[in-house]
């Protein structure tokens, strides 16, 4: 199975997770939430199989940490995974949009500039400041927005700008969520968990929960659910190479 955004150290029990991920031979993008738990994730994966870990500053820490924006860019010299980047537009952070703006610019015109980057995008209540700034940038890599939440316009404009998309099974829970994917092109939608923060009935989710995902993907796009699986597979094999 394949999580494309999971906040891995920020289980109770990281090393557990990572063990078990490894041991069930989960794919895994650990992204971060700042430049500090870049450093301090690479080091708890170590040499773990299939785990590969983002630099990133996340939209609702900036207020605070924007001066951090100068280490996530060293950073990223020694990655190819920017996440979790974005914009927030909820109200506890809406106050911070400036700054975030700023931030964003930052890392995306880094990210330009170092060329070959993939970049797991927020974009809660802020889908089209994201897109102008994705627009903007030009060619940047591959943005793959996670959670997409904005609406169908705001789908086609991201689909037309090039974007991917990971979606997990709490997005897949819902109407909305699900008729979002149903108009997302097949080869451009990933896995993903968004774990430990989402959860489906109070559970949070796991790495390896992605997997609930590949049924709701198959009956989504009318498919064999081996099938399914086979289509996230080799759309992540085609991010990989
Ligand atoms: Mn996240």
């Amino acid at each position: 199975m394949i999580d494309f955004h999971c906040h891995i150290d920020l289980f109770p029990n990281p090393a557990e997770v990572i063990s078990e991920a490894v041991k069930r031979g989960t794919y895994v993008l650990a992204v971060t939430t700042t430049p500090l738990a870049f450093e301090g994730n690479l080091q708890l994966i170590g040499d773990a199989k299939r785990i590969r870990v983002a630099v990133g500053l996340h939209p609702e820490l900036v207020g605070e940490r924007y001066r951090e924006v100068d280490q996530v860019c060293d950073l990223m010299r020694r990655t190819r995974y920017v996440g979790e980047v974005g914009l927030d537009g909820s109200p506890a952070h809406r106050g911070s949009l400036p700054r975030q703006r700023d931030v964003l610019q930052r890392v995306l015109s880094e990210c330009a500039q170092q060329g070959g980057k993939i970049i797991s995008m927020h974009s809660r209540m802020a889908t089209t400041a994201v897109l102008d700034e994705i627009e903007r940038c030009g060619s940047l890599g591959i943005p793959i927005l996670h959670w997409f939440s904005g609406n169908e316009d705001e789908l086609q404009r991201a689909v037309d700008l090039g974007c991917w998309f990971s979606v997990g099974p709490s997005m897949l829970g819902g109407q909305k969520g699900r008729r979002l994917v149903s108009l997302m092109p097949t080869d451009r939608v990933i896995p993903e968990t968004d774990g430990p923060f989402a959860k489906v009935n109070g559970k949070t989710l796991m790495p390896w929960d992605s997997e609930a995902s590949i049924p709701i993907l198959a009956s989504l796009w009318g498919i064999e659910i081996s099938e399914a699986a086979q289509k996230v597979k080799s759309n992540f094999l085609r991010l990989s190479v």
